[in-house]
């Protein structure tokens, strides 16, 4: 297999390697985006993000794609609706649309990002396997089928289990005991109709300490469903999500005697329950320079999900563009400029993250949550 050389190489085309492609795109910087899935299309790309103006939107303005954007929000999504486990309402904020976090789909965001881009910058069905210092600030990336590219500027984009973090840290991420387990229901309001009107336009959270449903209305009737179980590593193990129906009953029966339109969400799910365990790095995860090599989004600072993830990445990738074009030829002073405002910057992220986890599934859920929303607790609390 041949071995080419490429100056910006990014590994991964997530929220946070196409917008830095995009950036350096938008400053004349050729850039190279290695992907391991086969296509775009090869996987579904998640649920709805709320894109927050201080960072996920100005990300994609400096990505020149503020209109784009605008054409994609999906209107009224930033309602929120708390329910207790009976159904009945503890908090309703229909929410207008210019509290500045609009939602889109995450797929829509990519397809935007993958549309600015010309032809051939992102590779698809290149899958890394391993990285390797070849000294001097240059690296050599191999792929699963055999080949490999030469960098002079390495950014490992690729996510949770990046494969390009080793070469500046030996941190992995740790589960901190939280699984979500998503489910899916489709033309709901003709055909779950109770469970439609109970999520309402937006997003219902119904929490307690420990579990939790959290419901977000998709466009055209889709209700994706988050359930939030605190339980062992072992306890997750033991559930065989190879068998949809079993999985789907021993998920269900952790809401015993909860309202039926909340619980069908689970039973009645439309889609097999994708259990994700949350993983994350150490808090405030950094390292040392190392010369011709960093890392952008949750490769960096993976943390737990707090609907900032996304936009941390989007904003780490416009800011290290920007950081290159504003250092031509001194890769070195580019990346020391972006780590010493990304390090602080995502420290303090995680302590949010952390708090606002507490907050859903703590001991005073859901009504810690109603307080940081700035309601007052429901009469009788
Ligand atoms: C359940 C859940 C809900 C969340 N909800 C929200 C939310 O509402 N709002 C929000 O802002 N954030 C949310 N997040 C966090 C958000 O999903 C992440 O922070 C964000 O996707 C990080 O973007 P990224 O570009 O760094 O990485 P990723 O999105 O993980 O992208 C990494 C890319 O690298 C590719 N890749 C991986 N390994 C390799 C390899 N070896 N070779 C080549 N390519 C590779 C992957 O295929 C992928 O395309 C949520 C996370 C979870 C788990």
């Amino acid at each position: 297999m041949h071995t080419e050389t490429t100056p910006v190489t990014i590994i991964g085309a997530g929220l946070g390697g196409l917008v830095l492609a995009r950036v350096l795109h938008v400053h004349g910087i050729p850039a190279t985006v290695y992907e391991s899935d086969a296509s775009p299309e090869a996987r579904t790309q998640g649920g709805q993000l709320d894109i927050h103006e201080g960072d996920g939107q100005r990300a994609l303005a400096d990505a020149g794609l503020t209109e784009e954007f605008r054409a994609i929000i999906h209107e009224g999504a930033e309602a929120l609706r708390m329910l207790d486990p009976d159904g009945a309402v503890l908090l309703d904020d229909p929410a207008d649309d210019t509290a500045g976090r609009p939602e889109v789909l995450r797929g829509d965001l990519r397809r935007i990002l993958l549309d600015s881009l010309p032809d051939g910058v992102v590779r698809w069905g290149r899958k890394v396997s391993g990285v390797r210092s070849l000294g001097e600030g240059r690296h050599e990336v191999s792929f699963t089928d055999g080949s490999t590219v030469t960098s002079t500027l390495l950014v490992g984009a690729d996510g949770a289990w990046s494969k390009v973090r080793p070469l500046v840290s030996d941190a992995v991420p740790a589960y901190i005991g939280t699984t979500f387990i998503e489910t899916y229901l489709y033309d709901a309001d003709e055909r779950h109709s109770a469970t439609a009107e109970a999520v309402g336009r937006g997003a219902m959270y119904a929490l307690t300490p420990g579990k939790g449903i959290v419901a977000h209305r998709e466009a055209g009737g889709v209700l994706h469903t988050y359930v939030q179980l605190n339980r062992s590593a072992e306890w997750i193990g033991s559930v065989d999500f190879t068998d949809t129906a079993a999985a789907t009953a021993r998920i269900a029966a952790e809401f015993d005697g909860w309202a039926p339109h909340l619980t069908a969400l689970v039973t009645d799910g439309e889609t097999a329950p994708v259990a994700r365990m949350i993983h994350t790095l150490p808090d405030a995860h950094h390292w040392d320079r190392v010369p011709g090599v960093t890392l952008i989004g949750d490769a960096a600072h993976l943390m737990p999900p707090s609907g900032d993830g996304a936009n941390l990445a989007m904003f780490d990738g416009s800011e290290l563009g920007k950081a290159i074009a504003a250092h031509p030829g001194d890769t070195e002073a580019a990346l020391a400029a972006y780590e010493a405002e990304m390090f602080p910057r995502s420290a303090s992220f995680y302590a949010d993250a952390h708090e606002i986890l507490d907050l859903c599934l703590g001991k005073r859920a859901p009504y810690g949550l109603i307080d940081f929303l700035g309601s007052a607790a429901p009469a009788g609390e």
